[in-house]
């Protein structure tokens, strides 16, 4: 008999392996005593505990797909399920823990040379340095190749000028992957945050995403030593593999905060009487939940078998893309519908629902926009290019 919880129904329990069922029991364990008690309070005051990476990384959970250098090495889809409990929790949480390890460490384990690697990823991986990643600018989000942050070389190093906004962890990070412009394409930078020149500036004001630090990063005659660059790639390939590795993250993250609405909704509904008899009682309300358990369930089918395949090495990030779209659509729509449930009490912060729904309002922007992943697997069906 399976469990009957919105992520019980199907059994897909059964498809994961013990250890990777016990990478997510212990997550969720973590998150029930570090984030669930504290994360209304940290919403509403726009802040996050930064304690909390130095402990994500004592539990192994910052790279933790990565290998060496301290990170724990685990497979895909152990880390996807880490996600999924992290943004059960919150999606800022699990924003920070995804910069830091698919972003930032990500972009120095893949492009970096050794020395680089040694300076950084095991400081990083304990979360004893805090990193960010530079991509997006005033005004080149989606087209990032249109970028104007430039470096040139200036006698043994570097000079870079510009400047990066909507950047996580941005005004707490020690260092700062930056993706600027040279003569030769697009290239990433190592900036430690206290490089003259190099300033940060908290982003303030934000209704989505609150219990994460975002920041502007400005770049005026910052002066780097010719070993600050990221020798072993050239041009946007190196920016979207990042952003590759995060973006899959988010397709298993996405329905942990799903989820939690879900079982949110369900427990609400079993408790409130509406005309007399409990709100679950309704047909109407019947509907929306097995609709939304549904939807719920398809998405991890899929962020599974996109975990399988990369694993095994054959992951395409136009398959990325298919999850990326369906499955934070599909959150989304799930919050929203959650919050009907729950009526008035559904826009307070004593329940999560509408925390969630509004961080994803973010998710669907960030690490490529729906419409962005559209045109991806547009392109892919078609052979054109709609981008421009
Ligand atoms: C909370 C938060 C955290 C973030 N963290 C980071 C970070 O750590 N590092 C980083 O580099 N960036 C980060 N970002 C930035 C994020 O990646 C960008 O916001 C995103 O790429 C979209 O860019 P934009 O906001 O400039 O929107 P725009 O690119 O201006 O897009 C506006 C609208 O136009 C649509 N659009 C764009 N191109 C097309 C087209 N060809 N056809 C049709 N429609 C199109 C988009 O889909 C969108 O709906 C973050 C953003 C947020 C909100």
């Amino acid at each position: 008999m399976t469990g009957t919880g919105p992520l019980e129904l199907l059994g897909i329990d059964h498809l994961l392996t013990d250890d990777e069922r016990d990478i997510q029991a212990g997550v969720r364990d973590f998150v029930d005593r570090r984030v669930r008690p504290h994360i209304a309070d940290w919403y509403e005051r726009g802040d996050l505990d930064l304690a909390l990476m130095r402990e994500a990384g004592s539990f192994g959970l910052l790279g933790m797909h990565l290998t060496g250098y301290g990170c724990a090495g685990t497979n895909a889809v152990s880390y996807g399920l880490a996600c999924l409990e992290l943004e059960a929790g919150d999606s800022g949480v699990r924003s920070m823990v995804s910069v830091q390890g698919s972003l930032a460490m990500y972009a120095i384990w893949k492009f970096g040379r050794e020395d680089q690697k040694e300076a950084w990823l095991p400081r990083m991986a304990v979360g004893e340095a805090i990193g960010c990643f530079g991509l997006t600018e005033p005004d080149f989000g989606s087209n990032p190749a249109g970028m104007r942050t430039r470096a040139k070389p200036d006698g043994d190093g570097w000079l870079l000028n510009g400047t990066k906004t909507w950047i996580t962890n941005g005004s707490v990070a020690d260092i700062a992957v930056v993706w600027a412009q040279t003569d030769d394409g697009i290239k990433g930078f190592l900036v430690p945050a206290r490089t003259e020149g190099f300033t940060s500036r908290t982003i303030h004001h934000k209704l989505s995403l609150r219990a994460s630090v975002t920041a502007e990063l400005i770049l005026q005659d910052v002066r780097l030593p010719a070993d600050a660059v990221l020798g072993e790639v050239t041009g946007l390939r190196g920016p979207l593999s990042c952003l590759n590795e995060a973006r899959f993250g988010i397709v298993f993250g996405a329905l942990g905060a799903a989820r939690d609405c879900l079982e949110t909704a369900i427990a609400y509904a079993g408790t409130r009487e509406v005309f007399d008899r409990p709100l679950a009682a309704y047909q109407l309300t019947q509907a929306k939940l097995a609709d939304m358990t549904l939807e719920l369930q398809k998405g991890f089918l899929l962020a599974l078998h996109l975990g399988r395949l990369k694993d095994d090495h054959r992951l395409e990030p136009r398959q990325v893309s298919l999850g990326k779209l369906n499955n934070v659509r599909e959150a989304l729509a799930i919050a929203r519908e959650c919050r009907t449930i729950l009526g008035a009490s559904g826009i307070t912060t004593e329940y999560p629902v509408l925390r969630h729904a509004n961080n994803l309002e973010s998710v669907l922007t960030y690490e490529g926009t729906s419409e962005v992943h559209q045109l991806v697997i547009g392109q892919a069906l078609t052979g054109e290019n709609a981008f421009s």
